[in-house]
């Protein structure tokens, strides 16, 4: 493998590991497998392929992470929270957890164009990481030198923007405006089922007039519109009244893995069009067709992360160009390596893909574009 390349993953959901899956991100990958293997409570115990180790070994140092907190309709067959208000609770439980990973040095938020570049800096002039243990040193993790001098250095906070998944939680306008102040910069309105704003993956009917409303606030305040889960009722609504900036952060192709949970490729199209990138999720039913949840394994398949590049092909065919497409990888976003690429056993194996766009005939700057640039250079507008 050569020189990893930097890397910006615009779709984690880190707090909700954190707090649902008891998993600390500073722990490695398998202190925390370790930890699960008698687990039992959920499906992707021990199975796990994201912490702050492994997204530093992979050089993932900025990244868009989410806050989620579902509202579930009384009886309704999804999990979620009786009321928005205690979906919301949920939401500010996870930005207290951002929080004190910014204070013992894990994280940084990363809330405008000069933050953006700055951190952007930071990572650039600093060595890669040479695959050292980290240890902690009273109050930060440090990385332990194998020189063998003994000296310690400090290891580099990873970057994080503020995102929410679903809107849910959101209990009135008055609580986007409080969640731009706490540097909430992307929102989803959808996710599975219906929702109070905007309806998502597997439902369907046109945008509710409360999302209508959502979606022309976000735009005041200067939120990205995420169109990632919008059944396709509400992504066409949704652009009819919206002219701000959007993306879709983990979001793959219908023609190659037939669900409406993918993009067909008009609204690709639309995507572009609007300036927007997508981004490339790796849960394996994202990516192939036929996968049957929790029964289908990867190797059912012989799912590789050649798979990840038919889509990534699929876009740049449709755009014309490779300035469209990104890497939003939702790992551990409620499922792990039993649904994942065979040869994706940690985040950091995202290094895999470079050679594999070489091999197509994808150019340097073309893989620095999907990486980092192309995401990055979207921000850099957006935050003028
Ligand atoms: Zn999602």
């Amino acid at each position: 493998m050569t020189k990893p390349i930097f890397t910006f993953d615009v779709h984690l959901d880190l707090s909700m590991n954190a707090l649902e899956w008891n998993r600390d991100l500073r722990w490695s990958l398998e202190m925390i497998r370790r930890q699960e293997l008698s687990m039992k409570d959920k499906v992707d115990r021990g199975n796990n392929t994201v912490c702050f180790p492994e997204m530093r070994r992979g050089r993932v140092g900025l990244c868009v992470a989410t806050q989620i907190g579902r509202y579930s309709p009384y009886f309704h067959r999804l999990p979620g929270w009786n009321s928005p208000e205690q979906a919301w609770a949920q939401t500010q439980g996870q930005l207290a957890w951002y929080r004190a990973m910014e204070e013992v040095g894990e994280l940084i938020q990363i809330r405008n164009r000069k933050e953006l570049d700055r951190h952007l800096d930071l990572w650039h002039a600093s060595p890669q990481d040479d695959g050292s243990d980290y240890v902690r040193d009273s109050r930060k993790f440090v990385r332990q030198a194998k020189n063998g001098t003994g000296n310690t250095t400090p290891v580099l906070p990873i970057g994080y923007i503020l995102s929410l998944e679903g809107a849910d939680s959101i209990v009135s306008l008055k609580h986007l405006e409080r969640s731009y102040a706490d540097g909430l910069r992307a929102l989803g309105p959808a996710h599975y089922g219906p929702g109070r704003y905007a309806h998502g993956t597997d439902a369907s009917g046109p945008l509710p007039a409360a999302g209508k409303e959502l979606i022309k606030e976000m735009q005041r305040l200067g939120i990205i519109l995420d169109v990632t889960h919008l059944c396709d009722e509400c992504f066409w609504d949704a652009l009819d009244i919206y002219d701000g900036p959007l993306w879709a952060s983990h979001q793959n192709c219908r023609t190659l893995a037939p669900w409406n949970r993918q993009f067909a490729d008009d609204q690709i199209k639309a995507v572009i069009e609007r300036g927007g990138i997508l981004g490339m999720a790796f849960d394996a039913i994202m990516m192939v067709p036929g996968w049957k949840h929790l029964r289908s394994k990867p190797a059912d398949f012989q799912l590789t992360l050649e798979r990840i590049v038919d889509h990534v092909d699929h876009i740049c065919q449709l755009a014309g160009n490779a300035k469209h497409v990104g890497i939003g990888t939702d790992l551990d976003g409620g499922y792990g390596t039993e649904q994942t690429p065979m040869d994706l056993d940690s985040i950091a194996d995202l290094q895999k893909i470079p050679a594999l766009l070489r091999k197509r005939g994808y150019s340097e700057a073309d893989i620095e574009g999907i990486f980092w640039r192309n995401f990055v250079d979207f921000l850099r507008r957006v935050w003028e």
